[in-house]
Order: structure tokens, then C-alpha cells, then sequence
């Protein structure tokens, strides 16, 4: 039963969801993150990014290379992290209603 489903949250769904811990995301997410056409080794900053949820619950990030635009993307693996469980579903509910 697997399935490609993905959902777009906004960046304040991300904040909602990470809570204090957003700063870190900010902090070590966003600059480390792997860019085919530079092969810098996560250590490529991703901009004009799109946020994901999965049916997994983890967060993808679509979006650019900074020093090369190349299209990257960045997969959190939040599904496995017990604490973003019930904001993840909360962020979900919200969205699927609305739509
Ligand atoms: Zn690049």
C-alpha cells in the first residue's frame, strides 16, 4: 500500500511542527543539504524551497541549489521522531480539510 502521496505545508506548518527546535532546522538543515551538479557533500544551501508532508510522515523540502540553482531536495526523517508525531497529524487533519 505504498503510495506517492505528498501534501505542501507552509513554512509556519513547519514551525508549528519543529517548535523550538525550528532554529535548528534553520541552522543545520538548510545549509547542509546535497546538491548533485556542485558535489559539495551536503554542504549546499537550498533555497525558493517547497515543504512536504509524506505518507510517512517525513518532511521533504523541494527546492534550489544557492551557488548553482540546480533543483535539490532534502528528506527529514520526521515520521520517526515521536515528539512531531501528533503535530505532523494535526498540520495534516488541518490541511486536508481546507482542500
Ligand atoms: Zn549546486
Amino acid at each position: 500500500m505504498k503510495s506517492a502521496t505528498k501534501i505542501e505545508i507552509s513554512k509556519k506548518d513547519l514551525e508549528f511542527i519543529y517548535g523550538e527546535d525550528f532554529i535548528l532546522f534553520e541552522q543545520k538543515i538548510i545549509p547542509y543539504c546535497y546538491c548533485a551538479n556542485c558535489k559539495t557533500s551536503y554542504q549546499s544551501t537550498i533555497i525558493n524551497y517547497k515543504i512536504f508532508l509524506n505518507d510517512l510522515n517525513d518532511i521533504i523540502l523541494e527546492g534550489f541549489c544557492k551557488s548553482c540553482n540546480h533543483p535539490i531536495a532534502r528528506y527529514l526523517e520526521t515520521g520517526e521522531v515521536e515528539k512531531y508525531q501528533k503535530i505532523i497529524e494535526k498540520v495534516k487533519r488541518k490541511i486536508l480539510k481546507i482542500n
